[in-house]
């Protein structure tokens, strides 16, 4: 990889890359199991976030209230290194480093954590699905593609609540600023679609024994990944990459 580097984009993934865990399922998993059984159970045949508006539905007529939410989503794992790690990044005037968070979370969640752990002015844009709280304290979440309107064309396999490639593609084309290289942090098969956009000068940081990383051998061995690869499997060894840089 190239040292002259001067801008960076740093795009992260939220649940099992930036967070050390996946915030849907953590929340019913510490308020509501018998919820996130019956999610594990819906998966296969209801789309991931309409089966989570459906069971935030549900969590709120068993009485749960948002004030019980935002501390659970307080309480999170989320490695101290991760937090350090993109901290001292961002710090640093060369390279000067972006922030992109591309999430198939909500805002809400993502917002609550990021806030929690002082990284609220870490990303440049949060690029997830809307959500916001009512009056009666239920968390009302949508689809970030719109099921009534036009659907993304992706066909790598993006849900079709956001196509992580073209939302990538998008941010770019909004932000004039020609980035030396994209470094992408990833772990999930949502997030292959973004890592097939990258360039030879980019590169993927990619979590060991989670979706990505199945999807993104098969590719190296066949030379059909344009991007460099990196490995890694605690977010110690993210900080470390990142002071290589
Ligand atoms: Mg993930
Ligand atoms: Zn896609």
């Amino acid at each position: 990889m190239s040292d002259t580097a001067e801008k960076q984009l740093v795009v992260f993934d939220f649940d099992w890359s930036l967070a050390d865990q996946d915030s849907d399922r953590w929340v019913f998993e510490v308020l509501a199991p018998e919820l996130r059984r019956k999610m594990k159970t819906l998966k296969q045949e209801v789309q991931w976030t309409d089966l989570m508006a459906s069971s935030l539905r549900e969590l709120h007529a068993k009485g749960v209230a948002k004030e019980e939410i935002e501390d659970v989503l307080r309480k999170m794992p989320f490695h101290p290194a991760m937090a350090r790690g993109v901290t001292d990044l961002k710090t640093r005037s060369t390279p000067k480093t972006t922030f992109l968070c591309l999430s198939n979370a909500n805002i809400v969640f993502i917002s609550t954590i990021l806030k929690a752990q002082g990284l609220d002015t870490l990303f440049e844009e949060v690029v997830t699905n809307p959500a916001e709280w009512d009056p009666s304290g239920l968390l009302k979440l949508r689809r970030r593609v719109d099921p009534e309107g036009p659907q993304h064309q992706c066909k790598v396999g993006c849900s079709p609540n956001m196509c992580k490639g073209d939302e990538l593609d998008a941010f770019l084309d909004r932000h004039r600023t020609q980035f030396d290289r994209i470094i992408y942090v990833g772990d999930g098969t949502n997030d292959f679609c973004a890592v097939l956009r990258l360039r030879s000068q980019d590169m993927v940081l990619c979590r060991r024994h989670r979706g990505l990383e199945k999807l993104i051998t098969g590719y190296e061995e066949e030379s059909r990944l344009k991007c460099q690869v990196r490995y890694w499997a605690g977010a110690w060894e993210v900080e470390e990459i990142f002071k290589q840089l």
